[in-house]
């Protein structure tokens, strides 16, 4: 584990936050306006799987709509400036019409949450419906992309592409076999050269193990990733628990999945906040962890 990484409970977030401000040496007053003032907040959610069908195993489609109404209560307190939804947003339908009603029927409420809003691909985003209908209906032109924010660089990745680099869609991918294609390799090298210096990634398909979950060519993303020595912080969903790894100088953030089990405490969505002096910190409800991380 890295020196400079800590997992922390939500006292101990505030707790470090007073620490951060105890040591310098500025009146506290005038410190916490600037703390405030230079925080760049989102909302993060993942894995989501409405659908409108009754609960298979843990996981409880239709319970998702609930639940999304207390992340939008919540994010209506903290007000991020834009809110990311981390993929696997809608589950398997029968035919493209009803995987659409499913999509509009969850991103009706989801967009109500602000006007700034990003939706990475995930494997059952695009099983069904083609990547194409779902970013048609969603409103986002792109699947992967980036986009700066308060002085930090915002990248989008997809990885729902086969080994063959052929495009998940229309029940042609099997959901092991995710990758980065080549292509979009070539675009963070680039994007990244280019970017400031203080860039988060966000993917579905795991960037940072080498099981089921993880993205095939998961080490070769990492490298680039590492190579531009300016991204802090990578967050992802699709395993559906909560987990982080630092490798190569990078944290790697797997958020818990909103689709796991019933009722109100099985929910789990995120505030992450973004500091002018390097802290990250998630702020975990529910089911999902809190952590903290200082520069
Ligand atoms: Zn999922």
């Amino acid at each position: 584990m890295n020196s400079n990484h800590q997992r922390l409970g939500r006292r101990s977030v505030l707790q470090n936050g007073t620490l951060i401000m105890a040591t310098a040496a500025v009146a506290p007053s005038t410190l916490i306006a600037e703390e405030i003032d230079s925080t760049l907040k989102i909302g993060l959610l993942t894995d989501l799987h409405f659908a409108d069908k009754p609960p298979a195993g843990t996981r409880h489609y239709r319970e998702t709509l609930n639940k999304l109404e207390e992340a939008a209560l919540q994010f209506e307190q903290d007000k991020p400036a834009f809110v990311v939804e981390l993929g696997d947003l809608i589950d398997a339908a029968d035919s493209v019409e009803t995987e659409l009603r499913y999509l509009s029927t969850i991103d009706r409420p989801f967009s109500a949450i602000a006007r700034d809003r990003h939706y990475v691909l995930g494997n059952h985003c695009v099983d069904t419906l083609r990547k194409e209908e779902f970013l048609g209906s969603v409103g986002q032109e792109k699947s992967y992309y980036s986009f700066d924010r308060g002085g930090v660089h915002f990248v989008v990745l997809d990885s729902c592409f086969r080994s063959d680099g052929q495009p998940y869609g229309r029940k042609n991918s099997v959901w092991t076999d995710a990758n980065v294609p080549a292509a979009e390799l070539e675009w963070l090298e680039a994007d990244l050269k280019s970017a400031c210096n203080r860039v988060i990634v966000f993917a579905h398909q795991r960037l940072d193990v080498t099981s089921h979950h993880g993205v095939k060519n998961g080490a070769e993303v990492r490298r680039v990733l590492e190579a531009s020595n300016k991204v802090l912080a990578v967050f992802q969903g699709h395993s559906h628990q909560n987990d982080v790894k630092d490798i190569g100088g990078i944290h790697y953030c797997t958020l818990v999945a909103m689709v796991e089990g019933s009722g109100a405490d099985n929910n789990g969505y995120s505030t992450l906040s973004l500091k002018a002096n390097g802290t990250i910190s998630v702020q975990g409800f529910r089911q999902q962890a809190t952590y903290g991380w200082e520069s």
